[in-house]
């Protein structure tokens, strides 16, 4: 099976990238520009930085110690997306690897003198995930043998001792690759991972072990902290890990700390890592929007973690926060051309970004940018996209389950369907059944849509959130009908939320919205928004909105407290034009807010 996690057991199992085909749609047009556009932008930047260079020996080596990974993400995506150019860039990473099986550009000659810091064992994670997918897409070959060798070496260096590699990923690439290969050394390596971790496993750092996950074993830890992708990553492995030895208890401790950080530590738009500093999470309640960073690859592996839980253990909420994540940070992550990438993604941005030479902005998320020093997010996001059908179907002895509604064709045990739909725009999701068979299909009614009803033969009844479903046998033709309502809807944050407080947000179906300003348009920096119903405006297959707001009250005539609260501002009342928060940035530097004052 064509997939990224393939669980050998769960309450649902995954349906691959063989069994759901995109279709021209929301998801399918951004997977065609990713396979088309995005792959070839990355090889070619991944090229001329010399980070592929760097496999062929070339002096000096370029790039920071981790650009290794870079090649190995790019290799996934091409793998999911059966991309020509994979066999030869294959090749040339395998030219690097030494005899025993290591292979890193970076530490040749001096390796593993920097557990901490060197992301060894890092870029052997991705190395391996690559080999995964190229073993499901196409069987054995060069990238298989090379991502295997590399994962019998960490074996033999690895299993015994008390070190582990100050960035998780290895983890979960160690599971899949048993998964792939049945080749049970390769989950007790993971399963040992997971456990050194917090004994403590590595070095204390100024950032402190927190930092990358080292301060309490896993099973102890009550919430994601530290280094937001580390944090996530890791939790990726360690359910995996839970799955395929059957621990409960450790299972239960990744939905205890995923429950707490979904309620304390997350933004709006599913983006996690409220701080600059470290690239890290906050405090519980620390969500600033203007000081967001919200790294896009955070929001990738939250994707990846929640998918693993959903087939885990069925429950839609995982399902619920993956579309939130999914519309609105992976989308926001890359430009419409494809061409372009936010590494942060805040809530608000006060002052346009000044455009630098095309390269190289610091990754604060005022504009987009071709490339990154550290280019993590257009790899993640090249590979998330490339493989991103199977994500959105699973199967269970009942039937199939439609969690992410998108225009495609799913098979699964004789039965076959098209998802008809324009969703996130409309609500209407038609699944018609095109080779009959038995089973039940599942369609996933997301928390927000209360009044969602599902239609079947002439027949109309409300579904609640969670799944709505209906039975078979199936004859060609059948179609099942769910409605989810669109109206939007003000959202509002919880008093805890210190920085939130006095204002509200936009959303309609899974999007979040948010007022962009560009050139002479009205500055957002007082705004205050009436909440009354939004007024839609269809505008080239796109939904903006409109919501009344009064203008002015201007900036403080000096110091800028006083002795009573601040009144409303008292400048025209006007309406201020809303769009999907994933299409901001790209009609050029503007300044941004999701979240307005309520006046
Ligand atoms: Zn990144």
């Amino acid at each position: 099976m064509a997939n990224p996690v393939l669980p050998s057991s769960g309450v649902l199992s995954p349906l691959g990238l063989d069994s759901v085909r995109l279709a021209p749609g929301f998801w399918g047009d951004r997977a065609a520009l990713n396979r088309e556009v995005t792959i070839a932008h990355c090889l070619d930047w991944d090229e001329r930085e010399g980070w592929i260079p760097n496999f062929r020996g070339e002096r000096p080596r370029r790039g920071r110690e981790f650009s290794d990974s870079e090649i190995y993400k790019l290799l996934e995506a091409m793998a999911w997306a059966g991309h020509p150019a994979l066999p030869a860039l294959a090749e040339t990473v395998a030219g690097a690897q030494e005899g025993d099986g290591y292979l890193n550009t970076r530490w040749t000659g001096s390796r593993y003198t920097d557990l901490e810091w060197g992301h060894e064992l890092y870029c052997y994670g991705h190395l391996i995930q690559a080999g995964v997918a190229r073993l499901r897409t196409h069987g054995e070959d060069t990238l298989t043998r090379v991502a295997t060798r590399a994962a019998d070496h960490v074996c033999r260096r690895f299993m015994e001792g008390t070190q582990t590699c100050g960035h998780p990923v290895i983890e979960m690439a160690l599971v899949e690759l048993y998964r792939a290969t049945g080749a049970e050394r390769y989950l007790e390596m993971a399963r040992r991972f997971v456990e050194r971790r917090g004994l403590p496993a590595l070095a204390d750092i100024p950032f402190g072990r927190a930092y990358y996950q080292d301060d309490q074993p896993v099973r102890q830890a009550q919430v994601f902290r530290g280094h937001a992708v580390r944090a996530l990553y890791l939790a990726c492995g360690v359910v995996d890990v839970a799955v395929e030895t059957g621990d409960e208890e450790l299972l239960k401790a990744v939905e205890a700390q995923w429950e707490r950080t979904v309620a304390r530590r997350t933004h709006l738009t599913g983006g996690m890592g409220s701080r600059h500093a470290d690239e890290s999470f906050g405090e519980d309640y620390e969500l600033p929007p203007d000081r967001a960073y919200n790294e896009t690859c955070a929001s990738i592996a939250s994707i990846m973690l929640a998918h693993r839980l959903l087939l885990a253990t069925g429950d839609a909420r995982y399902a619920d926060l993956a579309e939130r994540t999914l519309y609105n940070m992976l989308a926001t992550g890359v430009a419409l051309d494809g061409r372009s990438f936010f590494y942060a993604n805040p809530l608000q941005v006060r002052v346009p970004a000044v455009p630098l030479d095309g390269v190289n902005h610091a990754p604060e998320g005022g504009l987009r940018s071709p490339w990154f020093d550290v280019s993590c997010c257009p790899h993640n996001v090249a590979r998330t996209l490339a493989s991103l059908p199977a994500y959105l179907a699973t199967s269970s002895a009942d039937g199939i389950q439609v969690h992410h509604p998108t225009p495609a064709e799913i098979r699964h045990g004789g039965l076959a369907v098209r998802v008809e739909t324009g969703y996130p725009w409309d609500g209407a999701v038609t699944v018609r059944v095109l080779e009959g068979g038995r089973g039940r299909i599942a369609l996933r009614v997301p928390a927000w849509a209360k009044g969602a009803t599902l239609a079947r033969g002439g027949v109309t009844r409300e579904v609640s959130p969670g799944y709505a479903s209906a039975d078979g046998p199936w004859r060609p033709g059948d179609e099942l009908r769910l409605e989810l309502p669109m109206t939007p809807r003000w959202t509002f944050p919880h008093r805890r939320v210190d920085a939130l407080r006095g204002s509200a947000a936009v959303e309609r179906g899974p999007l979040v919205y948010c007022a962009e300003s560009v050139a002479d348009e009205p500055p957002l920096g007082d705004v205050a928004a009436r909440v009354a119903p939004p007024v839609e405006h269809h505008v080239d297959g796109v939904v903006e909105l409109e919501v009344p707001v009064s203008l002015g009250g201007g900036e403080p005539a000096g110091w800028p407290y006083g002795d009573a609260p601040d009144g409303e501002p008292s400048g025209p009342d006007t309406a201020l034009r809303l769009v999907p928060y994933h299409r901001w940035g790209n009609r050029g530097p503007a300044t941004m807010r999701v979240w307005l004052p309520v006046g």
